[in-house]
């Protein structure tokens, strides 16, 4: 079959992949720990899943809904954002919209679609998460990655991304709380990036703020345009219900914009899957966005408890040097190069891959390999499970870490 070279140029969602080899394990009879998931292993608040059984009742909710989305529950999702930021109720008003779309990673889709030609160069900050080199290759742009490490928890200095810049530097991904590595970038952080903005007025950036709901440490996560207001005429918010709500499967993401990007982005959708799901949009115009808070309380206690004693754990096997301080999202970074197993590699190449499938066949341990995320020779490990099998799944890590 003669494939176009757009699809040859794609990878497969590595994440996916792992998850299926450990469902078909379990299947097996195997004890599997499942550490490589993406999502929360709950069901979604009852008064949720209450207004999307309401809304089964009526015709409308099987029914096309606008390209865009249900104009009410755009607004509502706008003022959301606003409120949730601290920005006053006017900013978005005039020339801001909203779009909705299947999952916010459509609306990341959409988004690259309307700002990249082939040639343009969009940056990330490594680590990433896996779809965006895609999607940028997909559109026919070119990632260029500015690297960060675990001494500075995996955030990236303001410095380096200056020095990526080119005349072709069309748009940046800023994705905070960040998958995979589990931190917010500090006020400070978002003050210098600010600055930085500043000195390049046509760059445009995408704000991916998918976990900004799930933080366990204080200050909550902060973004470069609520210091300058003015930012957000060139600022893509992404969000979704995926995480907040715990709904990956519903599928229903939005976008906050500028409303000439946001009328773009329609255009893609129109004529690929036109709007997204009905039935949630309207469970969604119906429920209470505050409840959300209250739902996220004992899941972020959960998450801190996990991430409190993945450090004792590390700490007790001397392997306190390879462990940061993780504040948000559900994700911890493992970087493998500083621990004594490593002995057995060439350390001049990734050997995240071979390390990812040891695990899983000798520990029964699904990690997800750092490769994918920008970040040689780690893994990336969700901070979810329970707590039982969460400590049993960490002791066995560490004896596969310490040994030689
Ligand atoms: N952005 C980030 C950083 C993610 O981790 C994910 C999913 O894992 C998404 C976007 C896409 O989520 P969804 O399409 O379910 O809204």
């Amino acid at each position: 079959m003669l494939l176009s070279s757009r699809v040859k140029g794609l990878s497969y969602s590595i994440t996916m992949k792992l998850n299926e080899k450990a469902l078909d394990m379990t299947d097996e009879g195997k004890v599997i720990y499942n550490l490589s998931g993406g999502q929360l292993p709950i069901k979604p608040l009852p008064e949720f899943i209450e207004k999307v059984h309401h809304q089964l009742n009526f015709l409308k909710s099987y029914q096309y809904s606008p390209v865009s989305g249900f104009p009410n529950l755009r607004k509502k999702l706008t003022r959301s954002i606003s409120d949730a930021r601290g920005l006053p109720s006017e900013t978005f008003e005039n020339d801001f919209d909203c779009i909705l779309s299947n999952g916010s990673k459509q609306s990341i889709y959409n988004a690259l679609g309307a700002l990249v030609d082939p040639g343009d160069e969009v940056i990330l900050l490594a680590p990433y998460w896996v779809s965006y080199p895609e999607i940028i290759k997909f559109w026919g742009g070119t990632p260029q990655v500015v690297k960060s490490n675990v001494f500075d928890a995996f955030v990236p200095a303001i410095d380096d991304i200056r020095k990526i810049m080119s005349p072709r530097t069309k748009a940046i991904i800023v994705n905070s709380p960040n998958n995979p590595a589990g931190v917010h970038y500090s006020e400070f952080w978002m003050k210098e990036f600010a600055a930085f903005l500043l000195e390049y007025p046509d760059l445009i950036v995408i704000s991916d703020e998918v976990y900004s709901d799930i933080y366990y440490f204080d200050p909550k996560p902060s973004y470069f345009y609520q210091l300058d207001h003015a930012l957000l005429n060139r600022t893509i918010i992404i969000h979704a219900i995926s995480k907040t709500l715990a709904s990956t499967g519903l599928r229903l993401g939005y976008a906050v914009g500028p409303a000439a990007l946001i009328n773009a982005m329609g255009k893609i959708q129109g004529q690929s899957t036109s709007g997204p799901n009905s039935l949630v949009q309207r469970a969604l115009m119906d429920f209470d966005l505050k409840l959300v808070e209250t739902f996220l309380g004992p899941v972020k206690h959960h998450i801190r408890q996990n991430a409190a004693s993945l450090q004792e754990k590390f700490r007790e096997a001397n392997l306190g040097h390879c462990w940061y301080q993780s504040t948000s999202a559900f994700y911890f970074m493992i970087d493998f190069s500083r621990t004594p197993m490593f002995a057995r590699f060439e350390s001049d190449k990734d050997h995240s891959y071979a390390i990812a499938d040891e695990l899983l066949n000798n520990e029964g341990i699904t990690v997800v390999p750092g490769s994918d995320f920008g970040v040689p020779n780690s893994a990336r490990i969700a901070l979810v499970i329970e707590e039982v099998p969460f400590q049993e799944a960490i002791s066995k890590i560490i004896k596969y870490l310490n040994r030689i």
